[in-house]
């Protein structure tokens, strides 16, 4: 399967969009109209598709970020926060001084994200670009994004900003899908994710399209030891990486020291 992701073609940046290869400038808008579409039915969906099993990743993100039990402040910054499901999982583990900001780019998942919170006065939702976000350097005690960072046109930019937000030892940490690393699980997986996934978007989502760009997004995204380097170039210490489920997803954490 080729990860190859981005290209230079006659002197334009290209990026992926699923197996597509469109102008860089264009990708934003493409993958913004997916989650317009997508949103109303975003969380249903991800238990369907996945049959509960993100709920059991994002706990392992949870266990692995360990925010602290007690009133001192906790600032986590959630990026891709969609409808704010790590953010909510992550006060829930957490002592009174926790505070979230979700950070998503897009208006609907915000919007839906808003109706789930209710009146939780300890999130708040910001509608920024990870590659541009409106936050003072030096900010933020972890910076979580799950399932968002192959939806960005340029990562390492967005890993530069994580970098700059985050507080000298404060922690990283992202869950997105990576590369399966059993070899039978790997066959099924392509086959149940290529075919079955788009069908089940269509039914549960109204939009087959939709859920084949997240699936072929999933195939561009790079493995798990590529995207360790990204992380460390971005100027991250100590990169680690646990595999989910044979590596249908992969947590990467990091610090910056
Ligand atoms: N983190 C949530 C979760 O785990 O359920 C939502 C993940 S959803 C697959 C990807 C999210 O990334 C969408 O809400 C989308 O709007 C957001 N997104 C895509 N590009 C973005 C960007 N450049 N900056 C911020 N958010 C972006």
């Amino acid at each position: 399967m080729n990860r190859e992701r981005d290209s230079v073609d006659a002197g334009e940046p290209r990026a992926s969009f699923g197996f597509a290869t469109v102008d860089a400038r264009a990708k934003q808008g493409l993958v913004n109209g997916v989650f317009a579409r997508v949103a109303r039915r975003y969380d249903l969906m991800n238990d369907v598709m996945s049959g509960g099993l993100h709920r059991l990743w994002k706990d392992e993100l949870v266990a692995w970020l360990a925010p602290p039990k007690g009133a001192a402040p906790y600032a986590l910054l959630d990026v891709a926060g969609g409808t704010g499901d790590i953010a909510c999982r992550v006060l829930t583990a957490s002592g009174k001084g926790a505070r979230a900001v979700i950070c998503d780019i897009s208006a609907p998942m915000i919007e839906a994200g808003r109706q789930r919170a209710g009146g939780e006065q300890r999130l708040c939702f910001v509608r920024a670009n990870a590659e541009a976000l409106p936050f003072a350097a030096r900010s933020f005690d972890a910076y979580s994004t799950a399932f968002g960072m192959r939806n960005f046109t340029h990562m390492e930019v967005a890993l530069a900003e994580a970098f700059r937000v985050l507080k000298p030892g404060g922690r990283f940490l992202c869950l997105e899908f990576s590369a399966v690393e059993m070899p039978l699980l790997d066959r099924l997986y392509d086959a149940y994710s290529l075919t079955a996934i788009p069908a089940l978007g269509a039914i549960v989502a109204g939009d087959a399209d939709a859920y084949r760009y997240l699936v072929e997004s999933i195939r561009r995204f790079p493995d798990q030891k590529t995207f360790t380097r990204l992380i460390e170039n971005a100027g991250f210490e100590r990169v680690r990486y646990r595999n989910l489920t044979g590596g249908i997803a992969a947590l990467h954490s990091a610090w910056r020291l």
